[in-house]
Protein backbone atom coordinates (compact mmCIF):
# COMPACT_ATOMS: atom_id res chain seq x y z
CA UNK A 1 0.00 0.00 0.00
CA UNK A 2 0.96 3.17 -0.90
CA UNK A 3 0.86 6.42 1.26
CA UNK A 4 -2.06 7.30 -1.24
CA UNK A 5 -4.65 4.61 -0.21
CA UNK A 6 -3.31 3.91 3.51
CA UNK A 7 -5.54 5.86 5.98
CA UNK A 8 -4.36 8.71 7.46
CA UNK A 9 -3.16 9.38 11.23
CA UNK A 10 -2.74 13.05 13.05
CA UNK A 11 -0.89 12.93 16.07
CA UNK A 12 1.65 15.15 18.06
CA UNK A 13 2.96 16.50 21.06
CA UNK A 14 3.24 20.04 22.77
CA UNK A 15 6.90 21.11 22.78
CA UNK A 16 7.01 21.95 26.22
CA UNK A 17 9.61 19.81 27.47
CA UNK A 18 11.26 16.62 26.72
CA UNK A 19 8.95 13.50 26.26
CA UNK A 20 8.82 10.86 29.26
CA UNK A 21 8.07 7.14 29.94
CA UNK A 22 4.17 7.90 30.47
CA UNK A 23 4.57 9.52 27.08
CA UNK A 24 6.10 6.57 25.28
CA UNK A 25 3.51 4.44 27.01
CA UNK A 26 0.65 6.53 26.31
CA UNK A 27 1.31 7.44 22.59
CA UNK A 28 5.22 7.23 20.96
CA UNK A 29 4.70 3.25 20.96
CA UNK A 30 1.49 2.71 19.32
CA UNK A 31 3.29 5.82 16.69
CA UNK A 32 5.95 3.17 16.51
CA UNK A 33 4.20 0.39 15.97
CA UNK A 34 1.60 1.94 13.48
CA UNK A 35 4.04 3.84 10.92
CA UNK A 36 3.78 0.86 8.28
CA UNK A 37 0.09 0.67 8.32
CA UNK A 38 -0.53 4.10 8.50
CA UNK A 39 0.07 7.49 6.79
CA UNK A 40 0.88 8.57 9.84
CA UNK A 41 1.78 12.36 10.63
CA UNK A 42 3.48 13.68 13.60
CA UNK A 43 2.70 17.02 14.70
CA UNK A 44 5.22 19.06 16.95
CA UNK A 45 2.05 21.58 18.31
CA UNK A 46 4.00 24.58 18.70
CA UNK A 47 0.90 26.80 18.34
CA UNK A 48 -0.70 25.05 20.92
CA UNK A 49 2.16 25.58 23.43
CA UNK A 50 1.96 28.83 23.27
CA UNK A 51 -1.79 28.22 25.12
CA UNK A 52 -0.04 27.77 28.50
CA UNK A 53 3.61 28.49 27.58
CA UNK A 54 3.48 32.02 25.59
CA UNK A 55 5.66 33.47 28.70
CA UNK A 56 7.85 30.77 27.59
CA UNK A 57 8.72 31.33 24.13
CA UNK A 58 12.81 30.01 24.47
CA UNK A 59 11.65 26.41 26.33
CA UNK A 60 9.29 25.96 23.25
CA UNK A 61 12.27 26.83 20.72
CA UNK A 62 14.04 24.31 22.50
CA UNK A 63 11.50 21.74 22.51
CA UNK A 64 10.54 21.75 19.24
CA UNK A 65 13.75 20.33 18.19
CA UNK A 66 13.85 17.95 21.38
CA UNK A 67 10.45 16.72 21.07
CA UNK A 68 11.23 16.05 17.44
CA UNK A 69 14.44 14.09 18.36
CA UNK A 70 12.39 12.08 21.28
CA UNK A 71 9.85 10.64 18.32
CA UNK A 72 12.99 9.81 16.26
CA UNK A 73 14.32 8.21 19.33
CA UNK A 74 11.76 5.57 19.63
CA UNK A 75 12.06 4.53 16.03
CA UNK A 76 10.43 6.72 14.53
CA UNK A 77 11.38 6.25 9.82
CA UNK A 78 11.38 9.65 8.99
CA UNK A 79 11.13 7.58 5.29
CA UNK A 80 8.06 6.41 6.28
CA UNK A 81 6.31 9.08 8.94
CA UNK A 82 5.59 13.03 8.49
CA UNK A 83 6.77 15.54 11.30
CA UNK A 84 5.52 19.10 11.19
CA UNK A 85 5.29 21.90 13.30
CA UNK A 86 1.82 23.88 13.72
CA UNK A 87 3.05 27.34 13.33
CA UNK A 88 4.37 26.55 9.83
CA UNK A 89 1.36 25.56 8.43
CA UNK A 90 -0.91 28.84 7.32
CA UNK A 91 -3.66 26.40 6.74
CA UNK A 92 -4.35 25.10 10.27
CA UNK A 93 -4.82 28.74 11.68
CA UNK A 94 -7.10 29.74 8.39
CA UNK A 95 -9.44 26.46 8.84
CA UNK A 96 -9.26 27.56 12.69
CA UNK A 97 -10.48 30.91 11.73
CA UNK A 98 -13.24 29.05 10.07
CA UNK A 99 -14.45 26.84 12.32
CA UNK A 100 -14.39 28.96 15.29
CA UNK A 101 -17.29 31.05 13.78
CA UNK A 102 -19.49 27.64 14.06
CA UNK A 103 -18.74 26.82 18.07
CA UNK A 104 -20.32 28.39 20.96
CA UNK A 105 -18.29 29.80 23.92
CA UNK A 106 -20.74 27.58 26.25
CA UNK A 107 -20.02 24.48 24.24
CA UNK A 108 -16.21 25.05 24.84
CA UNK A 109 -16.90 26.36 28.35
CA UNK A 110 -18.72 23.42 29.11
CA UNK A 111 -15.89 20.82 27.96
CA UNK A 112 -15.04 18.41 30.55
CA UNK A 113 -10.78 18.62 29.67
CA UNK A 114 -10.99 22.43 29.59
CA UNK A 115 -12.08 22.50 32.69
CA UNK A 116 -9.86 19.95 34.67
CA UNK A 117 -6.77 21.59 32.85
CA UNK A 118 -8.07 25.49 33.23
CA UNK A 119 -8.17 24.27 37.31
CA UNK A 120 -4.53 22.57 37.34
CA UNK A 121 -2.96 25.55 35.41
CA UNK A 122 -4.89 28.05 38.32
CA UNK A 123 -6.71 29.64 35.69
CA UNK A 124 -10.03 31.56 36.27
CA UNK A 125 -10.21 33.93 33.40
CA UNK A 126 -9.43 31.72 30.26
CA UNK A 127 -7.49 33.26 27.51
CA UNK A 128 -9.22 33.11 24.03
CA UNK A 129 -6.47 30.61 22.70
CA UNK A 130 -6.53 28.30 25.89
CA UNK A 131 -10.66 28.20 25.84
CA UNK A 132 -10.71 27.48 21.86
CA UNK A 133 -7.40 25.54 22.01
CA UNK A 134 -10.25 22.17 21.02
CA UNK A 135 -11.32 24.10 17.59
CA UNK A 136 -7.58 24.91 16.51
CA UNK A 137 -7.14 20.74 17.55
CA UNK A 138 -10.09 20.20 15.42
CA UNK A 139 -8.03 22.07 12.46
CA UNK A 140 -4.94 20.07 12.81
CA UNK A 141 -6.70 17.12 12.67
CA UNK A 142 -8.93 17.63 9.79
CA UNK A 143 -6.69 20.31 7.61
CA UNK A 144 -5.06 17.25 6.54
CA UNK A 145 -8.27 14.95 6.30
CA UNK A 146 -6.94 12.47 8.99
CA UNK A 147 -8.61 9.81 9.54
CA UNK A 148 -7.79 8.47 13.13
CA UNK A 149 -6.51 10.56 15.63
CA UNK A 150 -4.92 8.12 18.70
CA UNK A 151 -5.44 9.23 21.43
CA UNK A 152 -6.04 9.15 26.18
CA UNK A 153 -9.46 9.04 27.62
CA UNK A 154 -8.95 12.91 28.06
CA UNK A 155 -9.15 13.78 24.59
CA UNK A 156 -12.34 12.27 24.19
CA UNK A 157 -14.59 15.24 24.42
CA UNK A 158 -12.16 17.40 21.87
CA UNK A 159 -12.28 14.73 19.23
CA UNK A 160 -16.02 14.54 19.93
CA UNK A 161 -16.26 18.53 19.57
CA UNK A 162 -13.90 17.59 15.86
CA UNK A 163 -16.86 15.53 14.50
CA UNK A 164 -19.49 17.95 15.44
CA UNK A 165 -17.56 20.74 13.94
CA UNK A 166 -16.56 18.68 10.99
CA UNK A 167 -20.47 17.90 10.37
CA UNK A 168 -21.78 21.04 10.83
CA UNK A 169 -19.22 22.42 8.50
CA UNK A 170 -20.45 20.23 5.73
CA UNK A 171 -23.45 20.55 6.25
CA UNK A 172 -23.72 24.14 5.90
CA UNK A 173 -20.80 24.43 2.73
CA UNK A 174 -21.14 20.69 1.23
CA UNK A 175 -17.68 20.43 1.78
CA UNK A 176 -16.50 17.00 2.16
CA UNK A 177 -13.96 16.97 5.15
CA UNK A 178 -12.96 14.04 6.85
CA UNK A 179 -14.71 12.89 10.52
CA UNK A 180 -12.15 11.47 12.12
CA UNK A 181 -12.29 8.76 14.80
CA UNK A 182 -10.75 8.40 18.29
CA UNK A 183 -8.14 5.81 18.51
CA UNK A 184 -8.08 5.04 22.15
CA UNK A 185 -4.78 3.90 23.74
CA UNK A 186 -5.69 0.75 25.80
CA UNK A 187 -2.36 1.27 28.27
CA UNK A 188 -4.09 3.81 29.66
CA UNK A 189 -1.72 6.61 32.48
CA UNK A 190 1.78 5.37 33.58
CA UNK A 191 1.86 6.14 37.27
CA UNK A 192 4.61 8.13 38.89
CA UNK A 193 7.47 6.10 40.77
CA UNK A 194 6.69 8.39 43.73
CA UNK A 195 3.30 7.25 44.14
CA UNK A 196 1.61 9.77 41.99
CA UNK A 197 -1.11 8.30 39.73
CA UNK A 198 0.67 10.09 36.66
CA UNK A 199 4.13 10.56 35.35
CA UNK A 200 4.20 14.27 34.42
CA UNK A 201 6.88 16.28 34.02
CA UNK A 202 5.81 19.92 35.50
CA UNK A 203 4.94 16.39 38.58
CA UNK A 204 9.08 16.02 38.96
CA UNK A 205 8.55 12.63 38.77
CA UNK A 206 9.26 12.13 35.04
CA UNK A 207 11.70 9.39 34.15
CA UNK A 208 12.86 11.38 30.09
CA UNK A 209 13.62 9.24 27.21
CA UNK A 210 16.63 11.74 27.21
CA UNK A 211 17.84 10.62 30.58
CA UNK A 212 20.96 8.85 30.94
CA UNK A 213 21.42 5.44 32.86
CA UNK A 214 22.70 7.50 35.93
CA UNK A 215 19.30 9.58 36.07
CA UNK A 216 17.17 6.81 35.25
CA UNK A 217 19.37 4.84 38.21
CA UNK A 218 19.08 7.74 40.46
CA UNK A 219 14.86 7.79 40.07
CA UNK A 220 14.36 4.35 40.22
CA UNK A 221 16.32 3.85 43.47
CA UNK A 222 14.30 6.65 45.21
CA UNK A 223 11.10 5.17 44.26
CA UNK A 224 8.56 4.61 47.18
CA UNK A 225 7.35 1.23 47.25
CA UNK A 226 5.59 -1.16 50.09
CA UNK A 227 5.45 0.57 52.97
CA UNK A 228 4.95 -2.70 55.03
CA UNK A 229 8.42 -4.15 53.68
CA UNK A 230 11.19 -2.76 55.03
CA UNK A 231 13.66 -5.58 55.88
CA UNK A 232 14.77 -8.26 52.72
CA UNK A 233 13.04 -10.87 54.29
CA UNK A 234 9.85 -9.46 54.95
CA UNK A 235 6.81 -10.71 52.95
CA UNK A 236 5.62 -7.47 50.05
CA UNK A 237 2.58 -6.57 48.81
CA UNK A 238 3.17 -6.05 45.14
CA UNK A 239 -0.37 -4.88 44.73
CA UNK A 240 0.34 -1.92 46.28
CA UNK A 241 4.22 -1.49 44.82
CA UNK A 242 5.21 1.35 42.52
CA UNK A 243 7.64 -0.36 41.15
CA UNK A 244 5.89 -3.88 40.64
CA UNK A 245 3.17 -1.37 38.56
CA UNK A 246 6.61 -1.22 36.31
CA UNK A 247 7.66 -4.69 36.26
CA UNK A 248 3.56 -5.12 34.99
CA UNK A 249 3.93 -2.74 31.92
CA UNK A 250 7.73 -2.71 31.15
CA UNK A 251 9.28 -6.50 32.38
CA UNK A 252 5.28 -8.29 31.81
CA UNK A 253 7.28 -11.49 31.43
CA UNK A 254 8.63 -11.40 34.64
CA UNK A 255 6.22 -9.79 36.68
CA UNK A 256 4.86 -13.10 37.94
CA UNK A 257 7.70 -14.58 39.22
CA UNK A 258 8.43 -11.38 40.63
CA UNK A 259 5.33 -11.12 42.70
CA UNK A 260 5.81 -14.74 43.72
CA UNK A 261 9.13 -13.92 44.97
CA UNK A 262 8.03 -10.19 46.73
CA UNK A 263 5.30 -11.91 48.77
CA UNK A 264 7.37 -15.08 50.15
CA UNK A 265 10.28 -12.49 50.98
CA UNK A 266 12.64 -14.04 48.76
CA UNK A 267 13.43 -10.88 46.82
CA UNK A 268 14.34 -7.86 48.07
CA UNK A 269 13.39 -4.15 47.13
CA UNK A 270 17.09 -3.39 45.84
CA UNK A 271 17.32 -6.49 43.97
CA UNK A 272 13.73 -5.68 42.37
CA UNK A 273 14.92 -2.18 41.69
CA UNK A 274 18.08 -3.44 40.02
CA UNK A 275 15.74 -5.68 37.86
CA UNK A 276 13.55 -3.19 36.99
CA UNK A 277 16.72 -0.78 36.41
CA UNK A 278 18.13 -3.47 33.69
CA UNK A 279 15.01 -3.70 31.92
CA UNK A 280 14.11 -0.28 31.40
CA UNK A 281 18.05 0.48 29.82
CA UNK A 282 17.34 -1.96 27.67
CA UNK A 283 13.96 -0.05 26.18
CA UNK A 284 15.98 2.73 26.43
CA UNK A 285 19.87 1.91 25.15
CA UNK A 286 18.21 1.50 21.35
CA UNK A 287 16.93 5.01 21.55
CA UNK A 288 20.01 6.01 23.44
CA UNK A 289 21.95 5.13 20.37
CA UNK A 290 19.31 6.72 17.86
CA UNK A 291 18.88 10.35 20.03
CA UNK A 292 23.30 10.25 19.54
CA UNK A 293 23.28 10.00 16.16
CA UNK A 294 20.10 12.75 15.47
CA UNK A 295 21.72 15.10 18.38
CA UNK A 296 25.07 14.54 16.17
CA UNK A 297 23.46 15.76 13.23
CA UNK A 298 21.44 18.59 13.98
CA UNK A 299 21.02 19.51 10.38
CA UNK A 300 18.83 16.31 9.12
CA UNK A 301 16.59 17.07 12.17
CA UNK A 302 15.71 20.42 11.03
CA UNK A 303 15.61 19.13 7.05
CA UNK A 304 13.15 16.22 8.15
CA UNK A 305 10.63 19.20 9.87
CA UNK A 306 11.29 21.35 6.97
CA UNK A 307 9.95 18.20 4.40
CA UNK A 308 7.30 17.39 6.47
CA UNK A 309 6.26 21.22 6.79
CA UNK A 310 6.68 21.33 2.86
CA UNK A 311 4.50 18.08 2.66
CA UNK A 312 1.59 19.52 4.78
CA UNK A 313 1.88 23.12 3.30
CA UNK A 314 1.19 21.08 -0.18
CA UNK A 315 -1.64 18.96 1.51
CA UNK A 316 -3.23 21.85 3.45
CA UNK A 317 -3.13 24.26 0.93
CA UNK A 318 -5.07 22.37 -1.51
CA UNK A 319 -7.45 21.36 0.86
CA UNK A 320 -8.08 24.79 1.94
CA UNK A 321 -8.65 26.31 -1.61
CA UNK A 322 -11.40 23.23 -1.89
CA UNK A 323 -12.95 24.78 1.21
CA UNK A 324 -13.00 28.28 0.80
CA UNK A 325 -14.52 27.50 -3.09
CA UNK A 326 -17.18 25.21 -1.12
CA UNK A 327 -17.60 28.56 1.34
CA UNK A 328 -17.93 31.25 -1.89
CA UNK A 329 -15.06 33.84 -0.41
CA UNK A 330 -12.87 32.29 -3.61
CA UNK A 331 -13.07 34.99 -5.97
CA UNK A 332 -11.81 33.95 -9.27
P1 LIG B 1 2.61 18.46 32.26
O1 LIG B 1 3.02 17.77 33.55
O2 LIG B 1 3.34 19.74 31.99
O3 LIG B 1 1.13 18.51 32.05
P2 LIG B 1 2.88 15.99 30.92
O4 LIG B 1 4.10 15.26 31.31
O5 LIG B 1 1.57 15.60 31.54
O6 LIG B 1 3.17 17.53 31.14
P3 LIG B 1 1.61 16.59 28.46
O7 LIG B 1 2.32 17.37 27.42
O8 LIG B 1 0.57 17.26 29.29
O9 LIG B 1 2.74 15.94 29.38
O10 LIG B 1 0.99 15.25 27.87
C1 LIG B 1 0.52 15.14 26.58
C2 LIG B 1 -0.15 13.80 26.39
O11 LIG B 1 0.77 12.75 26.70
C3 LIG B 1 -1.36 13.56 27.30
O12 LIG B 1 -2.56 13.99 26.74
C4 LIG B 1 -1.36 12.04 27.41
O13 LIG B 1 -2.05 11.47 26.32
C5 LIG B 1 0.12 11.66 27.30
N1 LIG B 1 0.70 11.42 28.63
C6 LIG B 1 1.32 12.30 29.43
N2 LIG B 1 1.71 11.74 30.58
C7 LIG B 1 1.29 10.44 30.52
C8 LIG B 1 1.37 9.32 31.41
N3 LIG B 1 1.95 9.40 32.60
N4 LIG B 1 0.83 8.14 31.01
C9 LIG B 1 0.25 8.03 29.80
N5 LIG B 1 0.14 9.03 28.92
C10 LIG B 1 0.65 10.23 29.26
MG1 LIG C 1 -0.28 17.12 31.21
Amino acid sequence: MDENTKKRILTGDRPTGRLHLGHYVGSLRTRAELQDAYDEIIEVADVQALTTHFEKPELIKQSILDVTIDNLSVGLDPDKVTIFQQSQIPSIAELTIFYSMIVSCNQLRHNPTIKTEAKNYGYTDLSYGFLGYPVSQTADITFCNAHLVPVGEDQLPHIELARKIVRKFNALYGTSIVEPEAKVSSTGRLSGLDGNAKMGKSLGNALYLSDTPEEIWNKVKVAVTDPAKIHLHDPGHPEVCNVYKYHCVFNKEEAPGISEQCKKGELGCVACKKRLNAVLNNLLDPMRERRAYYEQHPDEVKDILAKGNKRCNEIGNQNLAEIKEKMHILVK
